[in-house]
């Protein structure tokens, strides 16, 4: 089987698009895994939902999901978050937000636990660094562990129970062996890279092979920032897309 893994879509729907479209040139998917932040920053938060849906799928929840809704407290958004979280809410109708309430925090499937920031804290725990990487293989009991919520390609290998820990980068275009370390990894983000590339980042895991490979996508950057502009979103948000940042 073939899965397309993503994460941070972020209502960029000219990105999810080019990333669907990639994935087929490649040889197709069965089965998409997404890690949440399906919504929040970009334009095309129902379009977003709906292609998604199209898909056989699975989403855990983001901040972003369920602050766009409500249900979670978004008082530590900055300015420009918040106000696209609001714009957000205004735009989905109640199928679109039956669905995204109903989204769970954590999934686990086969060898993987699905998480959106980290398998400790789920919603909004940032897994960036050695120390928490260290913690969090402490809290799923499966062999690998799948999060978002940076938008920052990484993996971090377990190397002993004692707790030694790696940080690799994700190397584009090629593959990540699985085999007896845990592992946890990020995909980066779909809709709104931070990494310094600007390009739609997300990976494939086949599971014939144990393989994971990581790949990016050139999109239409400016037809997403004209949209932003239209539908008066924060300029910031925008701007940063061209950046990767
Ligand atoms: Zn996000």
């Amino acid at each position: 089987m073939r899965y397309a893994i993503i994460s941070d879509i972020h209502s960029n729907l000219t990105a999810f698009q080019a990333v669907l479209q990639d994935i087929e040139a490649r040889g197709g998917f069965e089965r998409i895994w997404c890690l949440g932040d399906i919504v929040g920053y970009g334009p095309d938060p129902k379009e977003c939902i709906e292609l998604l849906r199209q898909h056989a799928h699975i989403c855990v929840a983001g901040n972003h999901d369920w602050g766009a809704i409500g249900k979670i407290d978004i008082d530590d958004f900055n300015p420009e978050a918040t106000a696209a979280c609001r714009w957000t809410g205004q735009q989905l109708d109640q199928q679109d937000i039956d669905y995204l309430a109903n989204l769970p925090l954590i999934i686990n499937e086969g060898d993987f636990t699905l998480a959106h920031g980290s398998p400790r804290e789920p919603i909004w725990e940032y897994l960036v660094s050695i120390h928490v990487a260290r913690v969090s293989f402490n809290y799923f009991k499966t062999k690998f562990c799948l999060v978002g919520h940076s938008h920052v390609p990484v993996v971090f290998e377990s190397l002993a129970p004692d707790g030694e820990c790696l940080l690799h980068e994700f190397p584009i275009d090629a593959s990540l062996t699985l085999d007896s370390n845990r592992l946890i990894v990020n995909p980066g983000g779909v809709g709104q890279p931070r990494d310094g590339d600007p390009r739609a980042s997300y990976a494939i895991y086949d599971s014939d092979h144990s393989v994971i490979w990581h790949y990016r996508v050139p999109y239409d950057i400016v037809s997403t920032q004209q949209r932003m502009k239209e539908y008066g979103l924060p300029y910031k948000l925008a701007a940063r897309l061209s950046h990767g940042w």
